[in-house]
């Protein structure tokens, strides 16, 4: 039944469906909704303005995406039920225009062609759940999993964000949500204006059960593969949403109709209310009057997607300066806590050196990786952590001296927390050690020679001759032999003991 509506409205009235964005609106609602939204917005506009911007080319912003398809049922890639490549050529589009690679930035009329800004945020499918698990960023549900949503309902801002976002958003600090769903209907006039809006988002600063981008679902798409239904759609809904989510605001700010209030981005030309379609430069209202007009091409226009094309200098601060100010923790979300990142320790191997166990790998250096745990045990279901490893972006080889463990099978792994505050583990490699009873503790020797003994001995004699059998020392009847032999010139030497087990002879260097 909805359908049957929405196809007369596509081919009949879509042209005319008038709120572009209903972010405006239904910011109206969050604040009567959420008493600390307004409070919260003059926080962060406050540190907005003390915040000065920091040009910080090549460090790149990326924030983890997760997409809720939510339809009807529809067989996969049929209406609402949009394909996992459509979203994919959707996040491709953001990051192409977030990045200034859009395809189309050569049609930035030459007059703002200076002001059109690369903001260096990207945005990537996460590949890491809320649970540390993996995933496609892509998650589709059918809308009979909703307890409350009905299809006849009035699908409002509200009813999207009870119904849809708060059951299923992941954490707004970690993640951006996007919602792709059937209908953003209007119920302002007192009738469900079925399909109103294109689109909605959340402004920083709001409840965080509903920060979210909000889009209907034949506005996802890309330059290269357009909605398949809307063809008109090219994926700048997404963009433009996005803006609001990172703080822009319209450029007519949010009360159209007066010249004073604008979207407080200085090089975005006063506007007095929404221009559509396509307007040719340049273009003029009762704001701006003269000289290279209104800035008719941007993304937070309500223009036709093949008519906006850049965001702007004024526009790129602005959303850099709210990540850091407004939404900081996404600086430490990751795109990619790569569950690759297993794959970048290369080569672990144990090897028994002397009386020691050295274990050693080479890492293929990830910024997405905090440090690590050398995990050891005896038995591999009792691996417990036995070192700290902090990382470098420099080196390449890491090792561990295990030392002096006892004879037998030993085990070890090594845990990778990343930075999200994810981990994962390793394969396990092995070694068996067999120690002697009866060891020079470090050999050559600089200073004291030590002996060592696993089990019990009782030394009974012992000797030091030269290489030349001139006897440096002797004694008897001790429990640890320990020896300063600092004085002794460099050279091979011999040590011969008598335990109660028989007798034994050591050769050993002096440095
Ligand atoms: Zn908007």
């Amino acid at each position: 039944m909805r359908f049957l509506i929405f196809i007369v409205l596509i081919f009949s009235t879509y042209s005319v469906i008038g709120q572009h964005c209903t972010t405006d609106q239904a910011h109206i609602s969050k604040l009567e909704s959420d008493p600390h939204f307004e409070e919260n917005r003059k926080r962060i506009k406050s540190a907005l303005s003390t915040a000065p911007y920091k040009e910080e080319r090549g460090d790149t912003i990326i924030i983890p995406v997760v997409f809720h398809i939510y339809h009807n049922g529809d067989p996969l890639g049929v209406q609402e039920n949009i394909t996992d490549e459509l979203v994919q050529a959707q996040i491709e589009q953001v990051n192409r225009d977030f990045r200034r690679n859009n395809s189309d930035s050569n049609m930035t009329p030459a007059a703002f062609m200076p002001l059109a800004a690369d903001t260096e945020i990207e945005f990537c499918l996460a590949t890491i759940d809320p649970n540390g698990e993996e995933t496609t960023g892509i998650l589709r549900n059918h809308i009979n999993t909703l307890p409350d949503v009905d299809e006849s309902d009035c699908w409002t801002t509200d009813y999207i964000d009870n119904n849809f976002v708060r059951p299923s958003i992941w954490n707004r600090d970690d993640y951006l949500n996007i919602y792709s769903i059937l209908s953003i209907d209007d119920f302002s006039n007192g009738n469900c204006d079925f399909f109103a809006s294109l689109g909605y988002a959340q402004f920083p600063g709001g409840d965080a059960s509903t920060d979210a981008v909000v889009l209907s679902f034949y506005t996802v798409g890309s330059v290269t593969m357009p909605n398949p239904l809307q063809p008109q759609f090219l994926g700048r809904t997404a963009t433009h949403e996005i803006g609001h989510w990172l703080d822009l605001e319209h450029p007519w700010g949010s009360s159209p109709g007066s010249c004073s209030l604008d979207d407080d981005i200085a090089d975005t030309p006063t506007q007095l209310g929404a221009v559509f379609d396509c307007p040719t430069f340049p273009e003029y209202d009762n704001c701006t009057t003269t000289g290279d007009g209104l800035m008719y091409n941007n993304y937070m226009q309500y223009t036709n997607d093949d008519c906006m094309n850049m965001f702007s200098i004024g526009q790129r601060d602005r959303m850099r300066n709210l990540i850091n100010v407004g939404r900081p923790t996404l600086l430490e979300s990751l795109c990619e806590a790569e569950i690759l990142s297993i794959e970048s320790i290369i080569g672990m191997n144990a090897t028994v050196v002397d009386t020691d166990i050295s274990i050693d790998w080479t890492m293929d250096y990830s910024s997405d990786i905090s440090h690590l745990q050398l995990e050891h045990g005896t038995s591999l279901d009792d691996l417990s952590a036995i070192s700290y490893v902090e990382l470098d972006d420099v080196r390449t080889s890491y090792s561990h001296i295990h030392d002096n463990p006892e004879s037998g099978i030993h085990y070890y792994r090594i845990k990778i927390y990343y930075t999200n505050g994810t981990t994962s583990d390793t394969d396990v490699v092995s070694v068996v050690l067999h120690k002697k009873d009866l060891y020079i503790a470090i050999n050559p020797v600089s200073d004291v020679l030590r002996l060592i003994s696993s089990i019990d001995y009782d030394i009974l004699t012992y000797r030091i001759l030269n290489i030349s059998g001139q006897e440096m020392v002797s004694g008897q009847d001790i429990d640890v032999l320990e020896i300063d032999v600092s004085s002794y010139n460099s050279g091979v030497y011999y040590l011969l003991i008598t335990t109660n087990q028989g007798p034994h002879i050591f050769k050993w260097i002096k440095l």
